[in-house]
Protein backbone atom coordinates (compact mmCIF):
# COMPACT_ATOMS: atom_id res chain seq x y z
CA UNK A 1 0.00 0.00 0.00
CA UNK A 2 3.10 2.61 0.80
CA UNK A 3 4.87 1.60 -2.16
CA UNK A 4 1.45 2.13 -4.32
CA UNK A 5 1.16 5.66 -2.45
CA UNK A 6 4.75 6.65 -3.02
CA UNK A 7 4.51 5.63 -6.62
CA UNK A 8 1.28 7.74 -7.07
CA UNK A 9 3.08 11.15 -5.60
CA UNK A 10 5.82 9.91 -8.10
CA UNK A 11 3.19 10.47 -11.19
CA UNK A 12 1.83 12.92 -9.82
CA UNK A 13 4.67 15.17 -9.19
CA UNK A 14 6.08 13.75 -13.05
CA UNK A 15 3.19 14.90 -14.72
CA UNK A 16 2.41 17.66 -13.06
CA UNK A 17 6.63 18.57 -13.97
CA UNK A 18 5.56 17.88 -17.53
CA UNK A 19 2.42 20.44 -17.25
CA UNK A 20 4.55 22.81 -15.43
CA UNK A 21 7.46 22.45 -18.28
CA UNK A 22 4.76 22.89 -20.94
CA UNK A 23 2.73 25.37 -19.97
CA UNK A 24 5.75 27.80 -19.02
CA UNK A 25 6.98 27.57 -22.48
CA UNK A 26 3.71 28.51 -23.69
CA UNK A 27 3.99 31.57 -21.70
CA UNK A 28 7.49 32.00 -22.80
CA UNK A 29 6.51 31.94 -26.75
CA UNK A 30 3.56 34.21 -25.59
CA UNK A 31 5.39 36.67 -24.54
CA UNK A 32 7.94 36.46 -27.72
CA UNK A 33 5.38 35.60 -30.02
CA UNK A 34 3.78 39.69 -31.54
CA UNK A 35 7.81 40.58 -32.08
CA UNK A 36 7.98 37.53 -33.77
CA UNK A 37 5.59 37.44 -35.79
CA UNK A 38 6.60 41.10 -36.75
CA UNK A 39 9.97 39.59 -37.99
CA UNK A 40 8.16 37.04 -39.97
CA UNK A 41 6.54 39.80 -42.02
CA UNK A 42 9.32 41.40 -42.24
CA UNK A 43 11.51 38.53 -43.59
CA UNK A 44 8.45 37.51 -45.87
CA UNK A 45 8.68 41.12 -47.24
CA UNK A 46 12.35 40.95 -48.04
CA UNK A 47 13.19 37.23 -49.62
CA UNK A 48 16.22 36.85 -51.70
CA UNK A 49 17.62 34.51 -53.82
CA UNK A 50 20.04 31.57 -53.61
CA UNK A 51 23.31 32.38 -53.65
CA UNK A 52 22.09 35.87 -52.80
CA UNK A 53 21.06 35.59 -49.18
CA UNK A 54 22.91 38.10 -48.08
CA UNK A 55 20.81 40.46 -46.27
CA UNK A 56 19.02 37.79 -44.53
CA UNK A 57 22.13 36.23 -43.14
CA UNK A 58 23.54 39.23 -41.93
CA UNK A 59 20.07 39.97 -39.53
CA UNK A 60 19.82 36.11 -38.79
CA UNK A 61 23.89 36.64 -37.82
CA UNK A 62 22.60 39.45 -35.53
CA UNK A 63 19.68 38.01 -34.14
CA UNK A 64 22.06 35.13 -32.72
CA UNK A 65 25.01 37.35 -31.86
CA UNK A 66 22.48 39.34 -29.35
CA UNK A 67 21.34 36.60 -28.15
CA UNK A 68 24.29 34.97 -26.62
CA UNK A 69 25.52 32.98 -29.48
CA UNK A 70 28.89 32.59 -30.94
CA UNK A 71 28.47 33.11 -34.60
CA UNK A 72 30.50 32.95 -37.81
CA UNK A 73 29.26 34.07 -40.59
CA UNK A 74 29.82 33.94 -44.69
CA UNK A 75 29.99 29.81 -44.41
CA UNK A 76 30.31 28.01 -47.46
CA UNK A 77 32.26 27.06 -50.79
CA UNK A 78 30.45 26.54 -54.04
CA UNK A 79 31.72 25.03 -56.82
CA UNK A 80 31.31 28.60 -59.18
CA UNK A 81 34.31 30.16 -56.93
CA UNK A 82 32.11 33.78 -58.02
CA UNK A 83 28.85 33.22 -55.73
CA UNK A 84 29.81 33.72 -51.69
CA UNK A 85 28.48 31.26 -49.01
CA UNK A 86 25.73 33.38 -46.66
CA UNK A 87 25.77 30.60 -44.26
CA UNK A 88 25.26 31.49 -40.63
CA UNK A 89 27.20 28.99 -37.70
CA UNK A 90 25.81 29.96 -34.26
CA UNK A 91 27.28 28.08 -31.46
CA UNK A 92 26.55 28.17 -27.71
CA UNK A 93 28.13 25.78 -26.12
CA UNK A 94 26.56 24.90 -22.78
CA UNK A 95 28.88 22.57 -20.65
CA UNK A 96 30.03 18.93 -21.59
CA UNK A 97 27.29 16.78 -23.55
CA UNK A 98 25.67 15.65 -26.87
CA UNK A 99 26.26 18.50 -29.99
CA UNK A 100 22.66 18.96 -31.28
CA UNK A 101 22.57 21.07 -35.04
CA UNK A 102 19.39 22.67 -36.04
CA UNK A 103 18.88 24.03 -39.59
CA UNK A 104 17.18 26.31 -41.23
CA UNK A 105 17.17 27.63 -45.07
CA UNK A 106 17.52 31.62 -46.09
CA UNK A 107 16.86 31.59 -49.40
CA UNK A 108 13.30 32.43 -51.55
CA UNK A 109 12.07 31.48 -55.07
CA UNK A 110 11.64 33.39 -58.68
CA UNK A 111 8.00 33.31 -57.94
CA UNK A 112 5.97 37.00 -58.51
CA UNK A 113 3.93 37.00 -55.09
CA UNK A 114 0.10 37.17 -55.94
CA UNK A 115 -1.33 36.09 -52.08
CA UNK A 116 -2.21 40.58 -52.19
CA UNK A 117 -1.13 40.18 -48.41
CA UNK A 118 -0.80 43.51 -46.88
CA UNK A 119 3.37 42.19 -46.12
CA UNK A 120 3.59 40.49 -49.54
CA UNK A 121 7.02 40.73 -51.83
CA UNK A 122 7.64 43.20 -53.94
CA UNK A 123 11.27 42.71 -54.49
CA UNK A 124 12.96 41.95 -57.87
CA UNK A 125 16.81 40.94 -57.96
CA UNK A 126 18.78 39.58 -60.45
CA UNK A 127 19.53 35.76 -60.47
CA UNK A 128 22.28 33.95 -61.46
CA UNK A 129 22.07 34.66 -65.06
CA UNK A 130 21.86 38.12 -64.59
CA UNK A 131 18.33 38.64 -65.97
CA UNK A 132 15.78 40.42 -63.56
CA UNK A 133 13.22 38.32 -61.31
CA UNK A 134 10.57 38.69 -59.17
CA UNK A 135 11.35 36.83 -55.58
CA UNK A 136 9.21 35.36 -52.98
CA UNK A 137 9.56 33.88 -50.10
CA UNK A 138 7.25 30.56 -51.36
CA UNK A 139 8.53 28.15 -49.59
CA UNK A 140 8.35 29.33 -46.65
CA UNK A 141 11.85 29.67 -45.44
CA UNK A 142 10.53 32.52 -43.68
CA UNK A 143 8.66 31.02 -41.33
CA UNK A 144 11.52 28.19 -40.56
CA UNK A 145 14.03 31.30 -40.42
CA UNK A 146 11.62 32.81 -37.30
CA UNK A 147 10.99 29.34 -35.65
CA UNK A 148 14.54 29.21 -35.16
CA UNK A 149 15.26 32.66 -34.32
CA UNK A 150 12.05 31.88 -31.30
CA UNK A 151 13.80 28.69 -30.53
CA UNK A 152 17.37 29.90 -30.53
CA UNK A 153 16.06 32.51 -27.91
CA UNK A 154 13.90 29.98 -25.48
CA UNK A 155 17.36 27.86 -25.17
CA UNK A 156 19.43 30.32 -24.61
CA UNK A 157 17.21 31.43 -21.62
CA UNK A 158 16.57 27.85 -20.78
CA UNK A 159 20.85 27.07 -20.40
CA UNK A 160 19.54 25.37 -16.84
CA UNK A 161 17.23 22.65 -18.34
CA UNK A 162 19.90 21.24 -21.10
CA UNK A 163 23.64 20.82 -21.44
CA UNK A 164 26.09 20.37 -24.52
CA UNK A 165 26.36 22.07 -27.43
CA UNK A 166 23.82 23.64 -29.43
CA UNK A 167 24.57 24.78 -32.92
CA UNK A 168 22.50 26.56 -34.91
CA UNK A 169 22.81 26.57 -39.35
CA UNK A 170 21.33 29.08 -41.76
CA UNK A 171 22.21 27.34 -44.61
CA UNK A 172 21.88 28.87 -47.67
CA UNK A 173 20.67 28.33 -51.21
CA UNK A 174 18.41 25.36 -50.78
CA UNK A 175 15.82 25.70 -53.21
CA UNK A 176 18.84 25.53 -56.22
CA UNK A 177 20.01 22.38 -53.41
CA UNK A 178 24.01 23.37 -53.62
CA UNK A 179 23.58 24.85 -49.92
CA UNK A 180 24.27 21.64 -47.49
CA UNK A 181 27.16 20.76 -49.89
CA UNK A 182 28.54 24.08 -49.77
CA UNK A 183 28.76 24.41 -46.12
CA UNK A 184 29.86 20.66 -45.77
CA UNK A 185 32.85 21.90 -47.90
CA UNK A 186 33.62 24.87 -45.89
CA UNK A 187 34.45 22.10 -43.07
CA UNK A 188 31.10 22.56 -40.96
CA UNK A 189 31.71 19.17 -39.26
CA UNK A 190 35.32 19.80 -38.82
CA UNK A 191 35.33 23.78 -38.16
CA UNK A 192 32.54 23.70 -35.66
CA UNK A 193 31.22 20.53 -33.82
CA UNK A 194 30.67 17.12 -35.66
CA UNK A 195 26.67 16.76 -34.51
CA UNK A 196 24.66 13.78 -32.46
CA UNK A 197 22.06 14.45 -34.15
CA UNK A 198 20.48 16.90 -36.89
CA UNK A 199 16.82 18.61 -36.70
CA UNK A 200 15.37 21.09 -39.22
CA UNK A 201 11.51 21.31 -39.74
CA UNK A 202 9.94 22.54 -43.70
CA UNK A 203 6.64 24.35 -43.33
CA UNK A 204 3.48 22.06 -45.39
CA UNK A 205 0.57 23.68 -47.65
CA UNK A 206 -1.43 20.23 -46.57
CA UNK A 207 -1.07 20.37 -43.06
CA UNK A 208 -3.43 22.01 -40.57
CA UNK A 209 -1.08 24.81 -38.48
CA UNK A 210 -1.38 23.77 -34.83
CA UNK A 211 0.02 20.45 -36.56
CA UNK A 212 2.97 18.56 -36.92
CA UNK A 213 3.82 15.36 -38.99
CA UNK A 214 6.80 12.75 -39.34
CA UNK A 215 8.04 10.49 -41.46
CA UNK A 216 10.19 8.03 -40.02
CA UNK A 217 12.82 6.32 -42.50
CA UNK A 218 12.76 7.33 -46.54
CA UNK A 219 10.69 10.65 -46.48
CA UNK A 220 11.98 12.52 -49.71
CA UNK A 221 13.59 11.48 -53.00
CA UNK A 222 17.20 12.04 -54.39
CA UNK A 223 16.87 14.25 -57.28
CA UNK A 224 19.15 14.19 -60.08
CA UNK A 225 18.82 16.40 -63.70
CA UNK A 226 19.35 15.01 -66.60
CA UNK A 227 19.91 16.57 -69.81
CA UNK A 228 19.76 14.81 -73.45
CA UNK A 229 20.26 16.27 -77.03
CA UNK A 230 19.32 14.00 -79.39
CA UNK A 231 21.40 14.49 -82.89
CA UNK A 232 20.25 13.70 -86.02
CA UNK A 233 20.74 15.36 -89.73
CA UNK A 234 18.83 17.74 -90.33
CA UNK A 235 16.85 18.94 -93.89
CA UNK A 236 13.44 20.08 -95.76
CA UNK A 237 10.18 18.66 -94.47
CA UNK A 238 8.85 17.72 -97.27
CA UNK A 239 11.99 15.23 -97.67
CA UNK A 240 12.26 12.85 -94.87
CA UNK A 241 14.11 9.96 -96.53
CA UNK A 242 17.18 12.48 -96.86
CA UNK A 243 17.52 13.42 -92.78
CA UNK A 244 17.66 11.32 -89.57
CA UNK A 245 14.83 13.19 -87.74
CA UNK A 246 15.48 13.53 -84.26
CA UNK A 247 12.25 15.09 -83.53
CA UNK A 248 10.69 11.75 -84.02
CA UNK A 249 13.78 9.73 -82.04
CA UNK A 250 13.06 12.08 -78.94
CA UNK A 251 8.86 11.08 -79.32
CA UNK A 252 10.20 7.48 -79.43
CA UNK A 253 12.80 8.32 -76.78
CA UNK A 254 9.92 9.78 -74.10
CA UNK A 255 7.68 6.92 -74.67
CA UNK A 256 10.62 4.19 -73.83
CA UNK A 257 12.00 5.81 -70.66
CA UNK A 258 7.95 5.68 -69.23
CA UNK A 259 9.18 1.68 -69.21
CA UNK A 260 12.19 2.30 -66.95
CA UNK A 261 9.53 2.43 -64.14
CA UNK A 262 7.15 -0.11 -65.87
CA UNK A 263 9.00 -2.72 -66.42
CA UNK A 264 12.87 -2.57 -64.99
CA UNK A 265 11.97 -1.40 -61.50
CA UNK A 266 10.85 -3.25 -58.68
CA UNK A 267 7.21 -1.90 -57.85
CA UNK A 268 8.47 -1.64 -54.18
CA UNK A 269 11.09 0.73 -54.99
CA UNK A 270 9.75 4.31 -55.98
CA UNK A 271 10.94 6.04 -58.98
CA UNK A 272 10.26 9.39 -60.88
CA UNK A 273 11.29 9.32 -64.41
CA UNK A 274 9.73 13.11 -66.04
CA UNK A 275 10.71 14.59 -69.24
CA UNK A 276 10.13 18.25 -67.90
CA UNK A 277 11.20 20.13 -71.17
CA UNK A 278 11.83 19.27 -75.02
CA UNK A 279 12.90 21.81 -77.57
CA UNK A 280 13.81 21.28 -81.60
CA UNK A 281 12.95 22.68 -84.26
CA UNK A 282 12.34 26.70 -85.64
CA UNK A 283 9.46 25.97 -88.30
CA UNK A 284 6.84 23.62 -89.50
CA UNK A 285 8.91 22.45 -92.72
CA UNK A 286 12.37 22.02 -91.28
CA UNK A 287 13.46 18.34 -89.79
CA UNK A 288 16.13 20.29 -87.20
CA UNK A 289 19.19 18.46 -86.60
CA UNK A 290 18.57 18.34 -83.07
CA UNK A 291 16.40 18.39 -79.93
CA UNK A 292 17.19 19.46 -76.65
CA UNK A 293 15.55 17.39 -73.55
CA UNK A 294 15.88 18.21 -69.83
CA UNK A 295 14.52 15.12 -67.16
CA UNK A 296 14.19 14.89 -63.41
CA UNK A 297 14.87 11.54 -61.58
CA UNK A 298 13.72 10.65 -58.12
CA UNK A 299 14.68 7.70 -56.44
CA UNK A 300 15.33 6.93 -52.57
CA UNK A 301 18.04 4.33 -53.17
CA UNK A 302 21.16 5.21 -54.49
CA UNK A 303 21.84 1.71 -56.20
CA UNK A 304 17.91 2.09 -57.81
CA UNK A 305 18.98 5.84 -58.82
CA UNK A 306 22.62 4.48 -60.72
CA UNK A 307 20.46 1.58 -62.27
CA UNK A 308 17.76 4.31 -63.64
CA UNK A 309 20.95 6.54 -64.90
CA UNK A 310 22.19 4.02 -66.60
CA UNK A 311 19.02 2.94 -68.24
CA UNK A 312 17.93 6.37 -69.60
CA UNK A 313 21.43 6.56 -71.37
CA UNK A 314 21.21 2.60 -73.09
CA UNK A 315 17.65 3.63 -73.91
CA UNK A 316 18.69 6.91 -75.69
CA UNK A 317 21.62 5.73 -77.32
CA UNK A 318 19.53 2.45 -78.73
CA UNK A 319 16.91 4.08 -80.28
CA UNK A 320 19.05 6.45 -81.89
CA UNK A 321 20.78 4.10 -83.08
CA UNK A 322 17.72 2.23 -84.61
CA UNK A 323 17.35 5.03 -86.55
CA UNK A 324 20.12 4.43 -88.25
CA UNK A 325 21.98 7.92 -86.68
CA UNK A 326 25.77 7.44 -86.84
CA UNK A 327 27.71 6.80 -83.84
CA UNK A 328 29.43 10.04 -84.21
CA UNK A 329 26.11 11.82 -83.92
CA UNK A 330 24.90 9.72 -81.01
CA UNK A 331 22.62 11.55 -78.34
CA UNK A 332 24.81 13.15 -75.55
CA UNK A 333 23.52 12.46 -72.19
CA UNK A 334 24.60 14.20 -69.08
CA UNK A 335 23.85 14.19 -65.19
CA UNK A 336 24.89 17.05 -63.01
CA UNK A 337 26.22 16.90 -60.15
CA UNK A 338 25.68 20.52 -59.21
CA UNK A 339 21.89 20.05 -59.34
CA UNK A 340 21.72 16.45 -57.52
CA UNK A 341 20.75 16.08 -54.13
CA UNK A 342 20.85 12.90 -52.07
CA UNK A 343 17.96 11.38 -50.20
CA UNK A 344 16.48 12.39 -47.39
CA UNK A 345 16.34 9.33 -44.60
CA UNK A 346 14.76 10.74 -41.49
CA UNK A 347 16.26 7.81 -38.67
CA UNK A 348 13.90 5.59 -37.48
CA UNK A 349 14.16 5.33 -33.78
CA UNK A 350 15.39 9.74 -33.56
CA UNK A 351 12.17 9.80 -35.38
CA UNK A 352 9.78 7.89 -33.05
CA UNK A 353 11.84 9.56 -30.05
CA UNK A 354 11.12 13.46 -31.53
CA UNK A 355 7.61 12.12 -32.73
CA UNK A 356 6.86 10.92 -28.62
CA UNK A 357 8.36 14.41 -27.85
CA UNK A 358 6.16 16.68 -30.03
CA UNK A 359 2.27 14.38 -28.46
CA UNK A 360 3.79 15.65 -24.90
CA UNK A 361 4.20 18.96 -26.26
CA UNK A 362 1.45 19.58 -28.40
CA UNK A 363 -1.42 16.62 -27.67
CA UNK A 364 -1.69 13.59 -29.68
CA UNK A 365 -4.21 14.97 -32.11
CA UNK A 366 -1.63 17.54 -33.48
CA UNK A 367 0.98 15.21 -33.86
CA UNK A 368 0.37 13.11 -37.29
CA UNK A 369 2.37 10.14 -39.32
CA UNK A 370 2.47 11.51 -42.84
CA UNK A 371 3.41 9.18 -46.18
CA UNK A 372 6.91 10.14 -47.88
CA UNK A 373 6.90 12.32 -50.68
CA UNK A 374 9.42 11.89 -53.88
CA UNK A 375 10.13 15.88 -53.76
CA UNK A 376 13.26 16.70 -52.89
CA UNK A 377 15.75 18.79 -50.89
CA UNK A 378 19.41 18.98 -49.96
CA UNK A 379 19.09 18.35 -45.80
CA UNK A 380 19.90 14.84 -46.85
CA UNK A 381 23.49 15.62 -47.47
CA UNK A 382 24.20 16.70 -43.50
CA UNK A 383 23.21 13.14 -42.45
CA UNK A 384 26.73 12.20 -44.61
CA UNK A 385 25.28 9.06 -46.23
CA UNK A 386 23.01 8.10 -43.41
CA UNK A 387 26.68 8.47 -40.54
CA UNK A 388 24.96 10.96 -38.72
CA UNK A 389 20.77 10.67 -37.87
CA UNK A 390 18.81 13.20 -38.91
CA UNK A 391 15.11 13.61 -38.98
CA UNK A 392 13.11 16.64 -40.79
CA UNK A 393 9.77 17.05 -39.39
CA UNK A 394 6.69 18.79 -40.73
CA UNK A 395 5.03 21.66 -39.76
CA UNK A 396 1.62 22.48 -40.63
CA UNK A 397 1.11 26.31 -41.78
CA UNK A 398 -2.53 26.06 -43.55
CA UNK A 399 -5.56 28.22 -41.50
CA UNK A 400 -7.18 25.68 -40.43
CA UNK A 401 -10.33 27.17 -41.71
CA UNK A 402 -9.33 27.52 -45.29
CA UNK A 403 -8.12 23.56 -44.98
CA UNK A 404 -11.60 22.37 -44.04
CA UNK A 405 -13.27 24.92 -46.76
CA UNK A 406 -10.94 22.65 -49.30
CA UNK A 407 -11.37 19.63 -47.94
CA UNK A 408 -15.60 20.44 -48.04
CA UNK A 409 -15.13 21.69 -51.67
CA UNK A 410 -12.19 19.57 -52.95
CA UNK A 411 -10.36 22.63 -54.64
CA UNK A 412 -6.91 22.51 -53.89
CA UNK A 413 -5.32 24.31 -51.44
CA UNK A 414 -1.91 26.70 -52.90
CA UNK A 415 1.14 24.33 -52.82
CA UNK A 416 4.58 25.10 -51.62
CA UNK A 417 6.38 27.06 -54.55
CA UNK A 418 2.72 29.03 -55.27
CA UNK A 419 2.39 32.62 -56.02
CA UNK A 420 -0.45 32.26 -53.59
CA UNK A 421 0.96 30.12 -51.01
CA UNK A 422 0.44 31.63 -47.13
CA UNK A 423 1.37 30.04 -44.22
CA UNK A 424 -0.97 31.59 -41.25
CA UNK A 425 1.81 32.99 -39.16
CA UNK A 426 0.10 31.85 -36.02
CA UNK A 427 -0.02 29.23 -34.73
CA UNK A 428 2.20 27.97 -36.99
CA UNK A 429 5.55 29.97 -35.61
CA UNK A 430 4.04 28.64 -32.17
CA UNK A 431 3.87 25.05 -32.80
CA UNK A 432 7.32 25.67 -34.72
CA UNK A 433 9.25 26.83 -32.18
CA UNK A 434 7.39 24.83 -29.27
CA UNK A 435 8.42 21.52 -31.37
CA UNK A 436 11.59 22.46 -31.73
CA UNK A 437 12.77 23.60 -27.96
CA UNK A 438 10.74 20.58 -26.59
CA UNK A 439 12.84 18.12 -29.40
CA UNK A 440 16.01 19.76 -28.31
CA UNK A 441 14.97 19.66 -24.15
CA UNK A 442 14.82 16.08 -24.75
CA UNK A 443 17.96 15.29 -26.60
CA UNK A 444 20.10 17.73 -23.86
CA UNK A 445 18.47 17.04 -21.37
CA UNK A 446 20.38 17.29 -17.69
ZN1 LIG B 1 11.21 24.89 -51.85
ZN1 LIG C 1 11.70 24.64 -48.76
Amino acid sequence: MRNRICLLIFLCALFSTTVFAQQSLDSLIDRDLASLVTTYKTLHAAPELSHYEQKTATFFAAQLRTLGYTVTERVGKYENAEWTGYGVVAVLKNGAGRTVLLRTELDALPVEEKTGLPYASKVKMKNDAGQEVSVMHACGHDVHITSMLGTAKLLSEMKNQWQGTLVILGQPAEEVVDGARSILRDGLYERFAKPDYVIALHDSADLEAGKVGYVPGYAMASSTSVDIKIRGLGGHGARPESTKDPIVVAAQVIMALQTIVSREDSPLDPVVVTVGSIHGGTKHNIIPDEVDMQLTVRTYKDVVRKRVLASIERITRGIAMAAGIPEDRAPIVKFSDSQASSALYNDPQLTERLAAVFVKALGQDNVVKLDPVMMSEDFGALSLNQKIPVVQFTLGAVDPARFRQSKETGMALPSLHSALFQPLPEPTLRTGIKAMTSAVLDLMKR
